[in-house]
């Protein structure tokens, strides 16, 4: 399998408003670097994309990207050349990773716009390489930017280097992907909710050791799912037992539950619903259970008191 590392860079509505039902953010560039699985570069791409939507560039985005409207004037090709060729230069067995996970969305989005089919498979698994960068080197949660993480590592760069043109980025994340140890973080696949599940067979569960990840189908509203007992039911991330609930389902604000459990073999779960909003005014949910100690035990139950309040 070979890694396909890719940036974008967009544009948008002079305005603020998105156009009609356009994407809020229309592609110009794309960028990326192949690699295949020893690490080893296998190939570029670097192309403009020549607006349709939003045809001027927002000045922000010139400041950002240097991208003016000259340049894609005369190097600017069609969305759909150019998505057509990227996914050409993808082949066949590659694995997404992007910084953040921006840049999987607002190709989609796109994509839908010109009524491209995408062409992935389902579920979309990706690395987003900003958070492998944070297990392996930070505390796992932060989050930094490309050029303070190529800094950490000591990736050289100047005053002429520019960060945000999707091609540079591309190959700076390319970079500091060679100093990810994938034998460590590669399980910690990232998936991409641009497509849902349909039905509750085709649900995703993922299993990281220590927590487990569940992606819902649509439901009609937050209600609909927090009655689903799927959605609410609980198991130990090591032994897969279902668990009684120490605390059940409870929220601070409506778009985020927090459970406990526990497993006699291996103690304390937590629990985390994320109601997320899907197309049609539907919701899905992310639900994360993770094993946790007492002082994890005990901030649950410090927000359930707090919540009461
Ligand atoms: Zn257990």
């Amino acid at each position: 399998m070979n890694y396909i590392i890719f940036d974008l860079e967009w544009n948008q509505s002079y305005n603020g408003h998105p156009k009609g039902n356009a994407p809020a953010f229309e592609i110009i560039e794309v960028g990326a670097v192949k690699v295949d699985e020893k690490g080893n570069e296998i190939g570029r791409f670097h192309r403009y994309v020549a607006p349709s939507i939003y045809k001027r560039v927002h000045y922000k985005i010139k400041e950002v990207t240097g991208i003016d409207n000259k340049l894609l004037r005369e190097e600017g090709e069609q969305f759909k050349t150019v998505y057509r060729d990227f996914i050409s230069f993808c082949g066949s067995d590659y694995r997404f990773c992007t910084w953040g996970d921006m840049d999987l969305t607002e190709l989609q989005n796109n994509c839908d716009y010109y009524r491209i089919r995408p062409g992935f498979g389902f579920p979309l698994f990706f690395y987003d390489l900003q958070k492998l960068f944070s297990l392996q080197y930070q505390d796992g949660r932060e989050r930094i930017n490309l050029k303070g993480a190529a800094e950490l590592l000591g990736i050289e760069s100047d005053e002429n280097t520019h960060f945000h043109s999707a091609y540079v980025d591309a190959l700076y994340t390319a970079e500091v992907f060679r100093h990810i140890d994938m034998d460590a973080f590669g399980r910690y696949v990232s998936v991409d909710y641009h497509v849902l599940p349909k039905t509750d067979d085709d649900e995703i569960y993922l299993n990281f050791g220590t927590y487990t990840k569940f992606i819902s189908r649509p439901f009609a509203d937050r209600e609909g799912a927090m009655n689903d007992r799927i959605v609410t039911g609980c198991a130990c991330c090591v032994c897969g037992r279902p668990l009684r609930k120490k605390i059940r389902w409870f929220s601070t604000n409506g778009k985020q539950y927090y459970s406990l459990c526990y497993c006699p073999d291996h103690g304390f779960v937590k629990g985390k619903i994320r109601v997320k909003k899907a197309p049609g005014g539907r919701v899905f949910i992310v639900k994360t259970q993770k094993l946790t100690d007492e002082e994890g035990a005990q901030s649950i139950r410090d927000k359930k008191n707090s919540a009461k309040k």
